[in-house]
């Protein structure tokens, strides 16, 4: 297959202007190839692997792609050590064509330091030039589909299209019955992002190795002095966390096995992993202290990884454990996940200081503020055995609201604080909340309230298939009905926006592409508000947020498709 076979020079030669691309078809063009690139690697066949990675890292639709994603991700107005930014749609389309493996040398990352969670420390980040950012997202779209292929089944963090609900789905699966593993080794990888040696990375991650070594090796600038760098992956790099997680895909293998035999594995032991945070559950705790953990010892000590022995431990079931902000735990002999306390305190802590720290901010301010956190906290733990939480939750965030209003007004009774910052919604008194001075068709007041967290619906989380590849093919419909019930979880409620996504067939009109929860999407005017256009769903189209910068460029001429009637 050559260069004109694909079509590449065609596409290269039409875009004159960044909104002039043809964004569906660059997308097209990656997926077939993402798709090929699995099917050769299913077949064993790792000199076409190679073959195919060269063509799409040198594809005018790849390299497109990734200015595309490190000039709209977040972070893109903050500059490497060359101080650009690419925030104009020439130096984009420019960025495109300078994306030649030639002479390629990176810069190196300009480290800064910004406090750490629990405040008082300082934690480094290292932020790389956009031309390190997107070489390092194309290369990230040849290696994906390859990640996505050998990946561990039970590895859930910084994968397309798995999430922590999946992960901590799978501790249920795995501990919740009774004839299940009764113990759990808690492993904590000394900072596995640091530490993993470069060797290694070199030696066994299937991409451009020569490029690889350069980022490895780029070091970082601090206070104008470079710094070398002699292990870890590239800090700050899009790449990052796909080679770490290669780096440790195997040990689920590795531990299968070991520990099954004729397809029985008597000694209980399953992994889950997200990212670099992982639990092994064995069936009794001799089985993980002698068996299991220097196996796993060994493993990371080939990548130059250990566990942290302060951090690692071996708990029992009825003792529970903390796993990605939630409480796994058996309470006589019935399993129950819930939010880890830990996580409430520090949710609360976070409330209680934008509260204290904001003593004059408007209501309305306030409220707003507020409303994102907490649904974002309520959503994480939607999945989970939360209701009371969300209870107690719900007091505190009243209390910590109550006194911020009192201390507004020391000369006020409670009487009239109550009436000036709290209505009565329903049957639920003691609402935070406050007219905007619109008037609903109702006739009544609209308001905006405190999202109440205690009214956030529980609901079981479907787990992703274990084997579940999002770049083959085979998996295409499978993932379509997950994108729908994922869609339609997240938009409850608002049934006029779930209509106009159907009548658009999930898709954005621009690029082709669906429209996803992680996608993200704005409202489009077909025709403009100050042309006359008005807020029915006819004049409406969900595009995603560039494509919808791109509609703009072009002129509003994105055509809403005809609503699919099924009749
Ligand atoms: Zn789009």
């Amino acid at each position: 297959m050559t260069v004109q076979q694909l079509g590449m020079g065609a596409s290269s030669d039409r875009a004159t202007h960044w909104h002039g691309i043809d964004w569906a078809r660059c997308h097209r063009e990656i997926r077939r190839l993402q798709a090929r690139i699995v099917k050769a690697e299913q077949a064993g066949k790792h000199g076409k692997v190679r073959a195919l990675q060269w063509l799409l890292t040198h594809s005018f639709s790849g390299k497109a792609l990734a200015v595309k994603r490190v000039t709209e991700n977040r972070g893109k107005r903050t500059p490497g050590v060359d101080g650009t930014t690419w925030s104009t749609p020439k130096s984009r389309l420019e960025a495109v064509s300078s994306l030649k493996r030639r002479g390629y040398r990176p810069r190196p990352l300009r480290r800064i330091y910004i406090p750490k969670a629990n405040g008082t420390k300082m934690r480094p980040l290292g932020i790389p030039c956009m031309v390190d950012r997107a070489r390092q997202a194309l290369h990230l779209l040849a290696l994906e589909p390859l990640a996505e292929t050998t990946a561990d089944p039970n590895s859930y963090g910084f994968r397309t299209a798995r999430s922590t609900a999946d992960a901590i789905e799978q501790c249920f699966r795995a501990l919740a019955r009774t004839d299940r593993a009764q113990w759990i080794l808690e492993a904590d990888i000394r900072s596995c992002f640091d530490e993993i040696s470069h060797d290694w990375l070199i030696a066994h991650i299937p991409t451009d190795k020569a490029i690889l070594h350069k980022w490895l090796k780029a070091g970082y600038l601090y206070n104008r002095v470079l710094h070398s760098t002699e292990a870890g992956t590239p800090q700050g790099g899009i790449i990052s966390p796909t080679l770490m997680n290669m780096t440790l895909d195997g040990l689920e293998r590795t531990l299968r096995v070991k520990f099954r035999t004729g397809g029985r594995n008597l000694s209980k032991v399953n992994i889950v992993r997200y990212a670099d945070d992982f639990i092994i559950t064995g069936a009794t705790r001799e089985v993980l202290v002698d068996k299991v953990h220097p196996v796993v010892e060994q493993f990371l000590a080939e990548r130059g990884l250990s566990l942290s022995p302060e951090k690692t431990r071996i708990t029992h079931i009825d003792d529970g454990f903390d796993f990605l902000g939630m409480n796994v735990r058996k309470y006589d002999g019935k399993l129950l996940i819930k939010p880890a306390t830990a996580s409430v305190q520090r949710f609360l802590r976070k409330l209680r200081d934008i509260v204290k720290g904001n003593a004059t901010i408007r209501q309305d301010l306030m409220i707003k503020k507020l409303n994102p956190l907490i649904r974002g906290w309520a959503n994480y733990h939607r999945h989970v055995v939360s209701k009371r939480i969300f209870g107690k939750v719900s007091h505190s965030i009243w209390q910590c609201l109550w006194r911020w209003a009192k201390r507004r007004h020391p000369n006020k009774g409670a009487r009239w604080v109550r009436q000036k910052y709290f209505r009565t919604v329903g049957a639920q008194h003691w609402v935070f909340g406050k007219e905007t001075g619109k008037t609903l068709s109702t006739g009544k007041p609209e308001l905006l309230t405190l999202h109440d967290i205690a009214s956030t619906p529980i609901r079981r989380h479907r787990k992703i298939k274990a084997a579940a590849n999002p770049f083959d093919p085979q998996w295409e419909s499978y993932f379509e009905e997950r994108l729908g019930f994922a869609m339609l979880d997240s938009l409850k409620g608002r049934i006029r926006l779930i209509r106009l996504w159907l009548n658009q067939e999930r898709t954005c009109p621009v690029c082709r592409q669906m429209i996803t929860k992680s996608s993200g999407w704005r409202l489009f005017h077909l025709e403009r508000v100050i042309d006359g256009g008005t807020d029915a769903n006819r004049n409406l189209v969900m595009l995603h947020l560039d494509c919808h910068g791109i509609a703009r460029g072009r002129g509003f001429s994105v055509v809403k498709p005809a609503p699919a009637t099924g009749l």
